[in-house]
């Protein structure tokens, strides 16, 4: 049995931060780890700009609700799923993806959560485990799947790496540089192409 694993922001749905910064008008809310490499205090300052702002976990997902899937998203993601068995590999948080993942039609999903107080308040967060990509397309191999990993940056490296197929869709020129063995896709039609091609080879 073959199993696609899918990266969630900027392949399914916008890059949940950058979107949510734009649509509250906090800029500083759009740091990634670009700007920021250290993950621990890059969270811990947007969690203390979102408690600054007065803005609790069903302020955040409303907002994140509006912003809706990319456009023609919802009818690959179905497409896909007709083909493959699929899982979605994020590292963003199920507070935050449950209102998209509904837009979606609630496919798998493995990724991180928040804890959040009884008034909203998101207190801290917390990682299923490190390099949860990568050890997610692991244990899938380790049940026999035969893995087909697609992502757009730099996080998505590690599981395309460990997968027995990687594809890379609309990814900054850096990552296609660094990483030429990939198949690169620009639209949905080139992505499905790419995971049937795939699919044979494997
Ligand atoms: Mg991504």
């Amino acid at each position: 049995m073959q199993l696609a694993c899918l990266d969630l922001e900027g392949v399914l749905v916008p890059e949940i931060w950058i979107e949510f910064a734009k649509r509250t008008s906090i800029p500083e809310l759009s740091r990634t780890t670009r700007d920021e490499p250290d993950y621990d205090r890059l969270m811990q300052g947007r969690l203390a700009i979102l408690k600054k702002h007065g803005l609790g976990l069903p302020d955040i997902q409303k907002v994140i609700a509006e912003m809706g899937p990319l456009p023609g998203a919802r009818e690959f993601l179905d497409w896909l799923r007709e083909r493959f068995q699929v899982v979605i590999l994020s590292d963003t948080f199920y507070e935050f993806a449950m209102p998209l993942m509904k837009q979606l039609g609630y496919p798998a999903l493995l990724c991180h959560k928040l804890e959040v107080d009884g008034s909203g308040v998101v207190r801290n967060y917390v990682l299923r485990q490190p390099d949860a990509k990568r050890e997610s397309v692991k244990a899938f191999k380790s049940l026999h799947f035969k893995t087909i990993a697609a992502g757009d940056s730099y996080n998505d490296t590690a599981m395309l790496a460990e997968a027995h197929a990687g594809i890379l869709y609309r990814p900054p020129q850096n990552v296609i540089d660094e990483f030429p063995q990939y198949p690169v896709t620009r639209n949905y039609d080139e992505f499905a192409a790419a995971f049937l091609d795939a699919g044979r080879r494997i």
